[in-house]
């Protein structure tokens, strides 16, 4: 089966960036999903499985220095078995990751390479502003381009009215009021899938994600999951693809990672969403004004005089607390770190020093 790259969301800069790698003989590929320590890959021949080369996993700083759903890749592929190594990840146009679950903190990228994200939102009882806040801040992060999806529009009796008050909030960004059940809404949304495009979904359980990729794909959606890959020692697995060919050509991404994705941002991302905040923020009296009680506060003015909405502070001072956490986080890890690596100097000295007096004997 032959593949057409473009179709993958290959371009120019991908292959400025591939130029070395076409020199040493290597062909590109697009990871589609991952299986432990192997990968599925489409190229130009249609997939393989591929693994990581000893040398990139040796040389690899951190886990997000491997290939994740959405990356290219240089690698080199043996097609009689369907088999591929992995020798390189191209530089990332954007990436989503998360934090692990539990005490780590590490980056681990749940997909690369998204050039549109549909944040779902239900306009049910789940409808929450602050919340659509917070995953704009997260997109932007990321440097994907956000389109704010409104699904269950069904359950709604006024939808021009939210999909007013979310104009107010995301400044710019299209807007699409649709239902996955009834299908109304979906073709315009559809209409955002182009050519050469990657896709992807994020938005909280229960929004309608997993019916609104059926409604989009149709039956195709089904025949895409079941499809028959072969591995190279010719066993036949029913496999699920994480990145999804579209028919029109463009791609969509839909993996654990992605629907797991928590908060992994900074200040940057948190200054696009409340740009409205700051900006009065910055006529406080103090500097560090928390916002509270302090005098010459321009935030509890604006509020007082109807300028910005109450639940806009909330909203912003919710994730400045959640970036502090994870700060704190971070840097508690980075002291572990350091202390594990102190021992592990300090024990290396006293076996020195034993076989150096030792040696004397
Ligand atoms: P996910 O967790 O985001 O993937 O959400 P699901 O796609 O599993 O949907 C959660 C529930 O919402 C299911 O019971 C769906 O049938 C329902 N649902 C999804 N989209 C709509 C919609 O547009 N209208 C209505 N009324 N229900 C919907
Ligand atoms: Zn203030």
């Amino acid at each position: 089966m032959n593949m057409k790259l473009e179709d993958l969301g290959w371009d120019g800069v991908f292959m400025a960036h591939f130029e070395r790698f076409h020199e040493e003989g290597l062909a590109p590929g697009r990871i589609a999903r991952e299986e432990r320590d192997l990968y599925g890959v489409y190229w130009q021949g249609g997939e393989v499985m591929a693994e990581v080369s000893g040398k990139m996993r040796h040389d690899a700083g951190s886990r997000s220095d491997l290939p994740a759903v959405g990356d290219w890749v240089a690698m080199h592929v043996r097609p009689g078995e369907g088999r591929g190594t992995i020798h390189a990840v191209l530089p990332r146009k954007s990436s989503f990751s998360r934090k692990e679950a539990g005490v780590h903190t590490e980056e681990q990228i749940a997909a690369a390479n998204i050039d549109t994200v549909f944040l779902v939102t239900g306009l049910d009882r789940d409808f929450n502003l602050r919340r659509i806040e917070r995953y704009l801040t997260l997109v932007w992060d990321c440097g994907a381009s956000p389109v704010i999806v409104l699904n269950k529009a069904d359950l709604c009796a006024d939808v021009a009215a939210r999909v007013e008050q979310v104009e107010a909030i995301a400044f710019g960004v299209p807007i699409h009021a649709v239902s996955a059940v009834t299908g109304g809404g979906v073709e315009a949304l559809r209409l955002r899938l182009s050519r050469g495009k990657t896709a992807a979904l994020l938005g909280s359980s229960g929004v309608g994600k997993s019916t609104l990729i059926n409604a989009l794909l149709g039956a195709e959606r089904q025949a895409v999951r079941d499809v028959r890959a072969s591995d190279g020692r010719g066993r036949h697995t029913t496999t699920r693809r994480e990145l999804i060919l579209l028919p029109g050509g463009g791609a969509l991404i839909d993996n654990p990672g992605m629907r797991e994705l928590q908060m992994w941002t900074d200040e940057d991302g948190l200054s696009g969403t409340f740009a409205d905040v700051e900006e009065i923020a910055a006529q406080c009296r103090f500097r560090n004004c928390k916002h509270q009680s302090e005098p010459g506060c321009a935030v509890r003015q604006a509020i007082a005089a109807g300028a910005l909405d109450a639940g806009r502070l909330r909203g912003y001072q919710k994730l400045q607390r959640e970036l502090r956490h994870l700060e704190r986080k971070q840097s508690e890890k980075a002291r572990l770190a350091e202390k594990a690596k102190w021992k592990k100097i300090a024990q290396q000295a006293r076996k020195t020093n034993k076989y150096g007096t030792e040696a004397r004997y």
